[in-house]
């Protein structure tokens, strides 16, 4: 490697940390602002833990550094040429049929790699994603280096092996950025007959669930894995049921803390 590659590699890596932060905010401050508009659509509305915002903002900035240096060593394999396979030329057959496809590989991945940190001898890397018992817009990045690594190196491994475009795997971890952000955000807008049985599409109440119980849902986009292996938390479908049903009232007390979630 010379040092016009590593050149290439910063501006890349650069390119794949900033463009995401500037997401990560972003996005995180227009879902608060909706969601203090939306009390009612909160989902642990008994919970009262303690503010964990900075806590969480400040370990997003460090992680983030090992999942976009994933993402740009896939795309810097692939410039140089290094992979198995050539990426396909991008059409829009090879575009939409590719991001299926790596989407539904990524969630095996994601599934199976979720449920190794839950055994007992990894999930120590794994704990600190739990401290947010009620997950937060800025909780999705809340990870370990290690925890970070085990779950985003897909982003490298995968354009190894796959002859993915760069443009779809990009495409692909900006779909699971928005993804994870907003099921992070512990309220339901997206509750409806789409994101419950027989649907394998999920909703944010999926992986708050996640958090809320431990041993449930493991998976990212889809509820398939979790159907199929019995890991599905048992109310989830009832769950996503009454959301979509009920206008629940919000409190005095919870109007006046702005939902008490950030
Ligand atoms: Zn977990
Ligand atoms: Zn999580």
């Amino acid at each position: 490697m010379t040092s016009g590659d590593l050149v290439v590699f910063l501006k890349i890596y650069a390119a794949c940390y900033f463009g995401t932060l500037a997401l990560y905010f972003a996005q995180g401050g227009i879902v608060v602002w909706i969601n203090r508009r939306h009390l009612d659509r909160k989902i642990q509305r008994d919970r009262k833990d303690r503010d964990r915002t900075r806590i969480e903002i400040w370990q997003s900035v460090k992680s983030l550094l090992v999942t976009c240096f994933c993402l740009a060593a896939g795309l810097f394999a692939q410039w140089k040429g290094w992979t198995l396979f050539a990426p396909l030329e991008l059409t829009w057959i090879s575009g939409i049929g590719m991001l299926f496809v790596s989407a539904v590989l990524f969630d095996a991945w994601f599934y199976w790699g979720h449920r190794l940190m839950h055994t007992r001898a990894l999930y120590k890397h794994h704990l600190w994603h739990h401290r947010s018992v009620a997950p937060t817009v800025w909780s999705n990045y809340s990870d370990t280096l290690v925890d970070a690594f085990a779950m985003q190196s897909f982003y490298f491994f995968y354009p190894l092996v796959m002859p993915v475009p760069s443009l779809v795997l990009i495409g692909l971890r900006v779909w699971d950025h928005i993804n994870g952000q907003i099921g992070h955000s512990g309220f339901e807008h997206f509750a409806d007959r789409s994101t419950r049985f027989p649907s394998p599409m999920v909703c944010v109440t999926f992986h708050d669930q996640h958090h809320e119980h431990f041993h449930y849902n493991f998976a990212n986009f889809f509820s398939l894995w979790d159907r199929l292996c019995g890991t599905l938390h048992p109310r989830y479908d009832e769950q996503v049921k009454t959301f979509e049903q009920k206008e629940p009232s919000v409190s005095a007390e919870e109007k006046a803390k702005g939902g008490g979630t950030e």
